[in-house]
């Protein structure tokens, strides 16, 4: 061997921050209510501290999964760090699940101790007969501030007071797993995906690329992407490994709580999904302010629609930075980087090409099949199932025998997409979303996210149901803007210019709101059910 083997470990990231840039800040709206600020190197002391805990009273040994269930904050962050750097594993938890989810996994993962914000207590206290791995519950905050329980409670500042800031990293093995974060299925139970210390590793070096996030030492990243979910897209990872200013939203993720950090910060990039930057755009345009440090906004998760893309860009001078990944690829798969070819094309042109979800990183090989799993030709027209591989793309779910998913060493994403000449992928819709109307395909996504263009609507949602001659015809469900009261002929006048006639839905229903799954989606199943037969029973097919 002619090079050095030198394993990819979280705990170097961190070593790396202390030697590097030890005063970068990390600044977090606590969930106590202030506004707490520190640096890295004091991060890195406090995670040292948490480690000695774990090892030295908790018992807990390498390879024991420890549970969270909490905000963006400094102490999850140390949880992060100090968790994985001795060898256990973080296994973060989406609270957003409903409880019997969060029973399942607790009870899948075998969680040995659960830390938790205040906010998520009651949840917790909720499920105390059916968490049976558990043998401890740290509140995340300090003595005067612990709550009233039936349960036995540890304080996570006393828990760490007393413990000695040094702490020798073990040189575990690469391979080992790091990080366990469970899928928010929408059918059957939740699968979970084990990241690894070198799959983190890799994936944090790719989001820092120009090309991708572009995180570097000059940055402000605010990631309103919770750290209980594919661990706020890797941003703790990659902010360490540049000496990135961090700046975590804690419980607020209003409008209004994070233009404040923004201002008050002078964050330079946002990350997050379209939800919670309508939030935001509403709440700025209510109150007439600008965004005047922020060059980028990173959105993902579900695809970003042109009004965002404009609004960003016209009011905000802020470059929407469109990504796509999904849980089992720790998330990130494409970004749409602004290329030169980009910066020449008219404006309008630019706007539609920044819908399309981005070029793979370096890393991340995908490919497009037909439903026989012939590989489909990259010229932007052809769509079919999407395909990854890659060093930080799922090989296994934890503990899961389905294979279902993995076709001969690719994993396929359940997503349809395009992908173009230069590897510009576009999703077309999720595989089990779109409508299949006369043997011919509409994509959900597209309708959805031109009809929300409409003024008078604020989320709008198409779901495929029954129709006697074309098989399935899309309709859409859409919430209209408060003080608002727009007819259903308006919506589909307004979509007529914008999509071809036969994907127009065949009806518009208006509701008061519509279901999410706990990473914010559209939760379509249910819909599906309730508005089956939607058109046959109200005469119009
Ligand atoms: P999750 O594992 O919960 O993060 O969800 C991953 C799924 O979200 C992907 O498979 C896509 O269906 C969807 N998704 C993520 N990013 C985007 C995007 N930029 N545009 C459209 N869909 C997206």
């Amino acid at each position: 061997m002619s090079m050095m083997q030198q394993p990819m470990l979280i705990s170097s990231i961190l070593e790396h921050a202390i030697v590097s840039h030890p005063n970068a800040e990390i600044v977090t709206r606590t969930v106590e209510g202030p506004i707490h600020r520190y640096t890295y190197a004091e991060a890195a002391k406090r995670s040292k501290q948490l480690a000695n805990a774990l090892g030295d009273k908790l018992g807990v040994k390498q390879g024991d999964r420890i549970a969270t269930l909490a905000w963006n904050t400094s102490r999850h962050y140390e949880l992060y760090f100090g968790v994985s750097g001795m060898g256990a594993i973080t296994h973060t938890i989406n609270p957003r699940l409903f409880p019997e989810q969060i029973a399942y996994i607790v009870g899948h993962a075998e969680d040995r101790y659960l830390f938790v914000d205040l906010t998520f207590l009651p949840l917790i206290e909720a499920l105390k007969d059916k968490l049976p791995s558990l043998e401890g519950v740290v509140v995340l905050t300090d003595r005067e501030h612990m709550p009233e329980s039936d349960l036995e409670l540890l304080c996570y500042e006393e828990l760490i007071a007393d413990c000695s800031e040094t702490y020798e990293w073990p040189e575990l093995d690469e391979n080992a797993g790091a990080a366990l974060c469970y899928t928010s299925g929408t059918t059957g139970n939740p699968k979970g995906v084990m990241y690894t210390h070198r799959s983190t590793v890799l994936h944090a070096m790719a989001a820092c690329q120009n090309d991708a996030l572009g995180i570097d030492v000059d940055s402000a990243i605010l990631p309103v992407v919770p750290m209980f979910h594919v661990n706020a897209w890797g941003t703790p990872y990659a902010a360490t490994m540049m000496g990135a200013k961090m700046i975590f939203p804690g419980a607020g993720m209003d409008g209004a709580s994070i233009y404040e950090l923004v201002e008050s910060e002078k964050a330079t990039q946002l990350l997050g999904v379209p939800t919670i930057w309508l939030g935001l755009l509403n709440y700025l345009d209510e109150v007439g302010k600008k965004l005047d440090t922020v060059h980028t906004v990173v959105v993902g998760g579900a695809a970003a629609p042109l009004s965002m893309v404009k609004a960003f860009q016209e009011k905000h001078d802020a470059f929407l930075l469109h990504a796509w990944g999904m849980t089992e690829m720790s998330p990130i798969g494409t970004v749409n980087s602004l290329t030169q070819k980009m910066r020449e094309m008219p404006i309008e042109e630019r706007y539609q090409h920044q819908l399309k979800q981005g070029r793979a990183v370096f890393g991340v090989e995908m490919k497009i099949i037909d439903d026989d799993g012939k590989a489909l030709p990259h010229d932007g027209e052809a769509y079919g199932r999407l395909l990854v591989r890659g060093p930080w793309i799922v090989d296994e779910y934890y503990k899961n025998e389905d294979r279902s998913s993995f076709v001969d060493g690719w994993f396929d994403t359940g997503d349809v997409a395009t992908i173009d000449s230069d590897n510009t992928m576009q999703i077309v819709d999720r595989a089990k979303d779109v409508i299949k109307s006369g043997g011919e395909w509409i994509s959900s996504i597209e309708l959805e996210n031109q009809a929300v263009g409409h003024p008078d609507l604020s989320e709008c949602c198409v779901i495929g149901v029954a129709h006697p001659k074309w098989d399935e015809r899309p309709l859409l469900l859409a919430v209209r803007k408060e003080g608002t009261d727009p007819s259903p002929d308006s919506i589909r006048e307004f979509l007529e210019d914008k999509v071809a006639k036969w994907w127009l839905p065949d009806a518009v229903v208006f509701v008061d709101e519509l279901p999410h799954t706990a990473t914010g989606k559209l939760l379509k199943i249910g819909l599906r059910k309730d508005y089956a037969n939607y058109l046959t029973e109200n005469g119009l097919a």
